[in-house]
């Protein structure tokens, strides 16, 4: 069985598009390698991807709504770039498909063939509406049979599926994603892989002093991600002993602030013996008291890598709607302990500046601290779940 695959944005590329086709094809080989073997070809601009013998599409095509950079892709039988032959594989195709109505789209890739498309057009369609006895429709027909010829061959496309367009993963760097086992920081991640980043994901736990459930969770969410990134590394950061230290040794008030600025620390040490350029969180403004722009400024000065926050203009309905599209949502609704309801203030602080806080941190090892809880990361290595 044979795909062609076409891809939008990484077109716009212009001397870089070698390497993102490269990565494209690489991540649609990786995507099907369960389904047996493949071989993947470049077609004028597109990837012709051709599967072993009892493939089915429906199985390559679940797999191909799964790769960032496919903008769309369609089943293809390939003919000799005759008229005859085309005719062949035409009518051989519509022969066991019921419709009312159809369209020709021939497109030359090659223009040095002896007709034009619109010959193409006329000469196809007039055999297929012989044959079928339907109508031709070029607005909105039943059924549309397209065809490409090039040099050495015809490329019948037929059963067009949406790919999730985006940019190939890897394409755009490292990133450092801080996840949790809520329902925005999945989302957030899944929006910066979309964009054709590579991310590491950091989780903090506050284990033994909490349940390990929110650690399982990650790992179903990592999982999922995966299934769109391939296997990622997932860090596993015991977070309670900093909290205690905290606890006893700064005011209630900001504790959770002065929680987000270690995470960040913590996430740029990881982003720095990775490569990483960056740290995606899920936040979105004004969401949570910790999320104010005052507590939002407050947190990111703690970071020197920018922090990217693909969710920051959403709203929860629209986040939730990312969730459910990829699946986290079920997920992440599960109960969990989660480290920032370990040991929180009765009344967390709704705004606060950099300078009390940065006081407030000047009373405090930080280097140790960081040091002491980045030596005690874990290291995972996660597939997806498919
Ligand atoms: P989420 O739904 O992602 O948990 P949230 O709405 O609960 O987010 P916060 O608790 O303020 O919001 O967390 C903001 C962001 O901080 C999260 O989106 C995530 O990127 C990061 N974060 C929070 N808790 C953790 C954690 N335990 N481990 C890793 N990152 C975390
Ligand atoms: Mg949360």
């Amino acid at each position: 069985m044979q795909i062609v695959v076409h891809y939008a944005e990484i077109g716009l590329k212009g001397r870089n598009r070698p390497r993102f086709e490269q990565l494209l094809r690489a991540n649609v080989e990786r995507a099907l390698a369960p389904l047996g073997k493949t071989r993947i070809s470049r077609l004028y601009g597109r990837l012709l991807v051709e599967l072993h013998g009892d493939a089915r599409f429906d199985d390559a095509a679940a797999r191909l709504q799964r790769v960032f950079g496919v903008a769309f892709f369609s089943r293809a039988s390939v003919c000799a770039p005759t008229l005859e032959a085309m005719r062949a594989a035409v009518l051989e195709h519509v022969a066991g498909l019921e419709f009312g109505s159809f369209g020709v789209r021939a497109r030359r890739v090659d223009k040095s063939k002896p007709w034009t498309s619109e010959t193409l057009n006329r000469e196809l369609g007039g055999a297929v509406a012989e044959q079928s006895g339907a109508r031709v429709d070029l607005s909105d027909p039943d059924l549309w049979i397209e065809i490409h010829v090039t040099s050495d061959r015809a490329i019948l496309l037929h059963e067009r599926r949406p790919g999730p367009g985006g940019m190939p993963v890897r394409s755009a760097g490292k990133l450092v994603s801080l996840i949790s086992g809520g329902i925005d920081s999945p989302a957030a991640s899944w929006r910066m892989l979309k964009r054709g980043a590579e991310l590491i994901y950091v989780h903090f736990h506050s284990a033994p002093y909490t349940s390990a459930a929110s650690q399982d969770k990650v790992r179903d969410l990592v999982s999922l991600l995966a299934d769109w990134s391939g296997p990622a590394t997932l860090c596993m950061v015991p977070f309670g002993e900093l909290q205690r230290t905290l606890v006893a040794e700064a005011p209630a008030a900001p504790r959770i602030v002065l929680y987000r600025r270690f995470m960040l620390r913590v996430a740029e040490a990881v982003a720095g013996a990775s490569g990483a350029l960056g740290l995606v969180t899920g936040e979105s403004l004004g969401q949570v008291s910790s999320q104010t722009l005052g507590n939002l400024d407050t947190i990111n000065r703690a970071a020197t890598l920018p922090v990217l926050r693909p969710l920051v203009g959403m709203d929860k309905a629209e986040i939730i709607a990312i969730a459910e599209r990829i699946g986290s949502y079920e997920i992440s609704i599960e109960p969990d302990e989660d480290c920032c309801s370990f040991l929180m203030p009765r009344s967390p602080a709704t705004w606060t500046r950099p300078d009390p806080v940065e006081e407030i941190e000047r009373g405090l090892d930080v280097l140790g601290l960081v040091e002491s809880t980045v030596k005690r990361i874990e290291r995972e290595r996660i597939g997806p779940n498919r």
